[in-house]
C-alpha cells in the first residue's frame, strides 16, 4: 500500500465532512447551493448583469482604454461592476478570500463568450496583469492568474505568468478615485523580461476589474515599450462603468 493510496481517501473524507459542517454557499447572494450548481447559484448566473461587450467593435470598455492604449485592438468586460451589489462580494471573496476557484470558474465562462467572438478568435497567450512578489507571496495567488486559467480552458489560449513582471511596489489604486492620480501611481512599475515571447503576437492582457484601467494601461506600456509588433487586446470580469470621466 502506497502512501499516495493512503492519502486520495483521506482527503476525500476530510472535503465531505467540510462540505457537511459548512455547505458550499453562492458567493454572491449567500444561499446553499443546490444539486447541480457549481460556484454561484444559477439565479446569480442568470441574473448577473452581463455586457456583450465582446459582440460590438465599439463599446464602454474600449471608449475607456483606448485613451491610454494607443492602437488598442479590443477589450471587454464580462459584466457592469456595481459597488452595492453582491457580485461586488463575490469579486472580494476571489481577490482577497482566497476562492480561486471563483476566479478560474468566472474566467472559464467568460472565455466561452470570448472564444466565439470575431475580435478574440486569433488570441495567442494570455498575459495576467503581475502583483509585485511581495503582495502575491502574502496573498498566496494571483487572482488574475487564476481567470487566465479559466480563460484558458474554454478558449484553448495559453498563459503566460512569466514574461511581465510588476518591478515596483505601489501604493493601492482602490483609495485613489483620481484617473491621473491613479496613472502616475503605476507609471513605470511594470517590465517585460521575456519580450520575445510577445513580439508580433496577439495578447490578452487580463485583470479582475477595471476601473480608470491604469493598472492594465502601464502595462500595455511596457510591452510596447519592450516587444515589437504586439497587438493588444484587454479582458476583466468586471469594469465599473462611468469611471474614469
Ligand atoms: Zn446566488
Amino acid at each position: 500500500m502506497t502512501l499516495r493510496s493512503l492519502i486520495r481517501p483521506l482527503r476525500e473524507g476530510l472535503r465531505w465532512l467540510g462540505e457537511q459542517l459548512f455547505p458550499p454557499v453562492c458567493p454572491v447572494c449567500g444561499t446553499a447551493l443546490g444539486r447541480g450548481e457549481r460556484t454561484i447559484c444559477l439565479r446569480c448566473r442568470w441574473e448577473m448583469p452581463l455586457t456583450d461587450d465582446w459582440v460590438a467593435a465599439r463599446n464602454p470598455v474600449v471608449t475607456r482604454m483606448e485613451r491610454s492604449i494607443p492602437e488598442l485592438t479590443h477589450a471587454a468586460a464580462l459584466f457592469a461592476f456595481r459597488h452595492e451589489s453582491g457580485y461586488r462580494r463575490m469579486i472580494h471573496a476571489l481577490k482577497y478570500a482566497g476562492r480561486r476557484d471563483i476566479a478560474v470558474a468566472m474566467g472559464e465562462m467568460f472565455g466561452r463568450e470570448l472564444r466565439e467572438s470575431p475580435f478574440y478568435r486569433d488570441i495567442e497567450l494570455l498575459i495576467p496583469v503581475p502583483l509585485h512578489w511581495t503582495k502575491r507571496l502574502r496573498r498566496g495567488y494571483n487572482q488574475a492568474e487564476e481567470i487566465c486559467v479559466g480563460l484558458s480552458r474554454s478558449m484553448g489560449v495559453p498563459y503566460d505568468f512569466r514574461s511581465l513582471r510588476r518591478v515596483r511596489r505601489t501604493r493601492t489604486q482602490a483609495r485613489r478615485r483620481d484617473a491621473a492620480d491613479r496613472h502616475r501611481n503605476v507609471e513605470g512599475a511594470f517590465r517585460l523580461t521575456r519580450p520575445e515571447r510577445l513580439a508580433g503576437r496577439h495578447i490578452l492582457l487580463v485583470d479582475d476589474v477595471l476601473t480608470t484601467g491604469a493598472t492594465v494601461a502601464a502595462c500595455a506600456a511596457a510591452v510596447r515599450r519592450d516587444a515589437a509588433g504586439v497587438r493588444i487586446s484587454v479582458a476583466a470580469l468586471a469594469a465599473v462603468r462611468g469611471a474614469g470621466r
